[in-house]
């Protein structure tokens, strides 16, 4: 085995370790939060997420980001089929494995470099929408410097990689023309071939193109390689937990609220004396914070709304359509997602460093305002835009029923309600045998 070959294993492997290692963390921080089913309806699931996540059908309600996101999209997954030669390539020290397919071959290497120059025009695209055009939702209060910059840095990456891709590729095409030894003639090269006229490649000498090519070769798969690492640090993640995120949607009505069986047991045995009350919740896990009505921190919430934080793109379609955040209140639904992510990654933090769980003093309040949460109207706008199937409005409502539930903290408009509920019966301040007085007016 030559010594390339070596250090490439050592990095795969490297790469591999570390990449594996992030996501057992993120699997684990998610698992902190309180169990739901979601594994009902199945065929329903599948169609589910064939049409948003694969088919990115909330993507496209609007056309340029989502046509040009689909772009990316292909782009990625699609030429990442050709990291699998590349692999085998950099193990065995061969060069272009697959090219025994003939114009199977030819085909691949040319679709891959037509949906690569279509990537690097989109992500283009993308950093001038963001970064010159500055649209609204990708500066609003939320999108401080880290969010905007990891942004920037997937799309300047992605321009990188595409250009290592094509450069390889032309110096590949130079070499190959010119019956260099180990370049075999092989593959199709609708757009690199261009490139390598542009660049002057053919007046080149073998060693310069045979450099260039090494280069190209060795920075687009540790590019790669290096990408694969930044994702579970970056909102790029949703590449990965789209698909489940999607599968493991509500599909119960939007605005059906989740139930609290133990509350609802409870009411039915003051109802019905005939039903035993319900038996007192089990002590928790130690180390583990007493469970709470609602949510006061992460470990309240459910699995689904951890793993929809983790999922969530920060692309803001949301609070685009938040009725709140449009009439001027503080409410932002990416906000209430990015900061319970933001929260789950300080408590996944305090479990590596001590080797469990200990209180540091903080919770989802330390992040999200009691004014942020209820400035909600639950409209479920948000849910309805969310081209990944995240729902802030669940976070919202189960921070609402710890502040009503446990700190009878109601919104002061709730308290008047509450007030009246008790003493009337209803929602209206007038008594029961009040009721039908309009009646004789
Ligand atoms: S449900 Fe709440 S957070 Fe979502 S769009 Fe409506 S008001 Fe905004
Ligand atoms: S919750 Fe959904 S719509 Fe809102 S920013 Fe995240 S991915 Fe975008």
């Amino acid at each position: 085995m030559s010594i390339a070959s070596i250090i490439f294993l050592l990095v795969f492997a490297a790469a591999v370790w570390w990449f594996t290692r992030n996501v057992r963390r993120i699997r684990r921080n998610i698992l902190l939060g309180k169990d739901v089913d979601r594994t009902d309806r199945r065929s329903e699931r599948w169609a589910l997420m064939a049409k948003v996540a694969l088919g990115q059908s909330k993507m496209v309600v609007r056309p340029v980001a989502g046509l040009l996101h689909i772009v990316v999209y292909a782009g990625f997954v699609i030429i990442n089929i050709e990291v699998l030669e590349i692999i085998i390539d950099g193990i065995f020290g061969t060069h272009r494995v697959f090219s025994f397919l003939g114009g199977f071959y030819s085909f691949l290497i040319g679709s891959f470099e037509v949906l690569a120059i279509l990537t690097w025009v989109a992500c283009a695209i993308f950093l001038v929408r963001r970064f010159v055009l500055r649209i609204k939702r990708f500066w609003s209060r939320e999108m401080t410097a880290w969010p905007r910059t990891d942004a920037g840095l997937i799309l300047t990456f992605e321009i990188l990689l595409m250009s290592a891709f094509l450069l390889m590729n032309a110096a590949d095409h130079t070499l190959q023309g010119m019956g260099a030894e180990h370049y075999i003639s092989a593959g199709a090269f609708p757009v690199s071939a261009l490139l390598a006229g542009w660049l002057g490649f053919g007046s080149m000498d073998a060693s310069t193109l045979i450099g260039i090519e090494r280069f190209c070769w060795w920075f687009h798969i540790i590019g790669i390689l290096g990408f694969l690492n930044y994702l579970p640090y970056s909102k790029h993640f949703h590449i990965l937990l789209a698909f489940p995120n999607v599968w493991y949607s509500k599909l119960k009505p939007k605005t059906e609220m989740s139930e609290m069986p133990r509350v609802a047991a409870e009411v039915k045995s003051m109802l019905d004396p005939s039903i035993p009350p319900p038996a007192p919740p089990a002590e928790p896990a130690p180390g583990m914070p007493p469970e709470h009505f609602g949510a006061k921190d992460v470990f309240d919430l459910t699995w689904k709304s951890l793993m929809d934080s983790y999922t969530c793109t920060e692309c803001g379609r949301c609070t685009s359509v938040c009725p709140a955040n449009l009439t001027g209140k503080l409410l932002s639904p990416r906000k209430i997602v990015m900061d319970t992510r933001d929260r789950l990654e300080e408590v996944g933090k305090v479990i590596d460093a001590k080797g469990k769980w200990e209180d540091d003093g903080k919770d989802l309040f330390s992040r999200i305002s009691e004014e942020e949460l209820w400035a909600c109207t639950t409209c479920n706008a948000c849910t309805q835009a969310c081209p990944v199937n995240i729902d802030p409005v669940e976070i919202i409502l189960d921070m609402r029923r710890f502040l009503v539930m446990e700190q009878s903290k109601p919104s002061p408009s709730l308290n008047a309600m509450f007030t009246t509920i008790e003493n009337n019966g209803a929602a209206w301040a007038f008594g029961p045998d009040q009721r039908m007085k309009w009646s004789e007016e």
